[in-house]
């Protein structure tokens, strides 16, 4: 899990370059004790703090789970530090006047939780040290052991995955110290301890492996590790392993919404939201957990920095939190309190000006831009792309509807589920490397970003339209309806050629919907084969100009990325369409219904289709062929059931 690669480090004092490490390799295991021996001044310190990210390297590479940290930006290091790793001292570095629960507590300030968590988990974690006894005294009440206890305690309570000592038992007498490193063996057995001594005596007691270096190169290791696993699983098992986990990812897609909500969905829906950067899931989430666990899952699922977004309207968060983080313990007056909640969540609703807001920052671009790395601006349009699937049928791809049987299809979902997303070109040269063609250039242009080991995720191919659209829709609700599924699609191999041949076009909303002069409305033509075929025949294509893949290890995006002239093309071209035009004209009529807004009773609460008969023989009779009746006649409900379905649709329209 963590791998050093020819790492050296050196020092310029003076005019003097000094090697302090010479080319480190070493690999370490998920869990083990591995002791770092050596005497002073060999540069034990310095290689611990590089493994801690406190220092950086000069030259080689630390892989972090397989990754280079060659291009890690400050916010990795900062997950890294925070969440991953644990640092112990030989001094303990406690804060004097503070107690004992409250310099535990101190490491989870940055971790978003709740005041009675951290209390709770800085308990938790002192218990576990063995000080249960002594959370209220300060560090001058108590010996060293027991303070380095409190420091041990400290490195643990926010769960990282690796903990280091440097020097752990240096101020200890050696029975103290002893205890010490029975706690280190403990921890052991579930981390990566890594601790630096100078005392071979301890460490070949306790550690499993000893690592000794000399004058910043390694002499000995007790307990080499390639980085392997230790069995070889053959290709077979191989295979059926990669299967299972395939299905694991389809089964968790079958779970309901309502399933989705409990503890276990919850978290199954985080990680989906989080392996295809869908991170907005959780604010979905919130809303019927609490913004607590909203914060929770953000700081543990994602560590990844999001932008600061503006939206027309947004909800005050802050008070929200700050109202639900109070210490306040209602108990103990014996009543119970309702926490309001959702009633302050939904009153700090505001409406932002953005226009204006807009234009300000544009107006003062001069005086913010240092502080500022991009200013991007986002409209609820989406490109509406459709492409001939694997299977030769049209498919709609963006927005798209492929998981419509387990979210609902509303577009609010399906604009979280989309890998079409917006990227402005100074974003996209910073973080695309380009495989293959280049980046695009103009509205019509667009780039497939691939994942960082430049494989494509299987989500993505479903919407390119490179296999079924929509089998997703199928083995989902088959999931839920109890049956098992096999899926058997052989994975895709595919050259920068094959996606940049993939065919994308562009459809517009307004060509979408037919006006029919007898009801003076407009139609949804989407389920209209032959129409929308035409439609698609004459779209002018979305060219796939190149092929990339993420510089940042921690950026999730994966898809199609376009520029933010094609949102500002969409606007202008449907600006100039009958339809809206009509719509601007009318501001009190919905110009698809050709009923006013906001009257309840004018969505008509009878079905359009049971006051119609269909009279076979007349048609017969008309049509004077070998017809087949009945297909006529349920093409003729399904025809009118079109039509009225477009004036009665059950959501009721609003101008905005
Ligand atoms: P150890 O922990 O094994 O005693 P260190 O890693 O602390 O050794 O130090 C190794 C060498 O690097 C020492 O000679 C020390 O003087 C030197 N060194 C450490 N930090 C710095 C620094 N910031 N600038 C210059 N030299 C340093
Ligand atoms: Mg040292």
């Amino acid at each position: 899990m963590l791998e050093l690669r020819g790492i050296t480090k050196n020092y310029i004092v003076g005019d003097a370059k000094q090697k302090i490490l010479k080319g480190i390799d070493i690999n370490f295991r998920e869990s083990e004790f591995a002791a770092i021996l050596g005497p002073s001044g060999s540069g034990k310190t310095t290689l611990l703090n590089i493994i801690g990210g406190l220092d950086d390297y000069s030259s080689g590479d630390l892989k972090i789970n397989e990754v280079s940290t060659k291009r890690y930006r400050d916010k990795d290091w900062d997950a890294y530090r925070n969440h991953r790793i644990g640092f112990v001292f030989q001094s303990y570095n406690l804060i004097p006047h503070q107690t004992v629960l409250a310099n535990v507590k101190l490491a989870l300030t940055l971790s978003g939780i709740s005041k009675r968590e951290a209390t709770r988990r800085a308990r938790k974690a002192l218990e576990d040290v063995g000080l249960k006894e002594h959370t209220d005294k300060k560090p001058a009440q108590l010996s060293g052991g027991q303070m380095q206890r409190v420091a041990i305690a400290r490195a643990l309570v926010n769960d990282p995955d690796i903990l280091l000592a440097d020097e752990p038992t240096g101020a200890l007498d050696s029975a103290t110290s002893i205890q010490i490193m029975d706690l280190l063996h403990e921890i052991a057995k579930k981390k990566l301890v890594i601790m630096v001594t100078h005392n071979p005596d301890l460490a070949d007691k306790y550690a499993s492996r000893i690592i000794t270096l000399k004058d910043g190169k390694i002499t000995s290791d007790s307990d080499p590790y390639d980085g392997k696993r230790k069995t070889n699983l053959n290709t077979e098992e191989a295979a059926r392993k990669q299967h299972k986990t395939r299905m694991s990812f389809f089964t968790a897609l079958g779970l309901s919404l309502k399933n989705l909500l409990t503890k276990k969905g919850r978290t199954i829906l985080v990680a989906f939201a989080g392996s295809i950067g869908i991170i907005g899931i959780a604010l979905i989430l919130a809303v019927s957990s609490g913004f607590q666990a909203y914060i929770d899952q953000v700081q543990e699922d994602t560590l990844t920095s999001y932008p600061l977004a503006i939206m027309r309207e947004s909800a005050d968060v802050t008070s929200v939190l700050l109202n639900n983080l109070s210490d306040e313990d209602s108990i103990k007056d014996g009543k119970v309190h309702e926490n309001q909640v959702l009633s302050s969540t939904l009153g700090s609703v505001v409406k932002n000006d953005i226009k204006d807001f807009q234009h300000f920052l544009r107006e003062h671009w001069g005086e913010i831009k240092d502080d500022v790395r991009l200013l991007e601006d986002e409209y609820s349009v989406e490109p509406i792309i459709y492409s001939v699937d694997a299977t030769g049928k049209l498919a709609q791809l963006n927005p798209n509807n492929m998981f419509s049987s387990v979210l609902g299809g509303s577009q609010l979902i399906s604009s979280y589920t989309s890998v079409y997303k917006q990227y402005e070109r100074e974003n996209m040269e910073q973080d695309f490397k380009v495989l293959a063609g280049r980046l695009p250039e103009q509205y019509n242009e667009v780039v497939v970003v691939l994942s960082q080991e430049g494989k494509i995720g299987d989500l993505l191919t479903y919407e390119l339209g490179l296999h079924d659209t929509d089998e997703l829709n199928t083995i989902i609700s088959k999931l839920m309806a109890g049956e098992t599924v096999e899926v058997k699609n052989e994975p895709l191999v595919l050259t920068y050629e094959d996606i940049m041949n993939i065919k994308l076009k562009l459809l517009y909303a307004a060509d979408i919907y037919k006006y029919n002069p007898d009801y003076n409305i407009y139609e949804d033509m989407r389920s209209n084969e032959k129409y929308m075929q035409e439609l698609y025949d004459n779209a002018e294509q979305l060219k796939i100009v190149g092929v990339t893949t993420p510089r940042d290890s921690l950026m999730s995006l994966s898809g199609v990325a376009y520029l933010p002239e094609l949102v500002t093309h969409i606007i202008e071209k449907s600006a100039d369409t009958e339809i809206v035009k009509k719509q601007l004209e009318n501001p009190e009529i919905d110009v698809f219904s050709n009923t006013k807004f906001g009257e309840e009773g004018s969505g008509y609460d009878f079905s359009l289709q049971d006051l119609v008969t269909v009279d076979q023989n007349k048609i017969a009779s008309a049509v004077k062929v070998d017809i087949d009746k009945n297909a006529i006649a349920a093409k003729t409900h399904e025809y009118i059931e079109q039509i009225s379905g477009d004036i009665t649709a059950d959501t009721s329209p609003v101008y905005d």
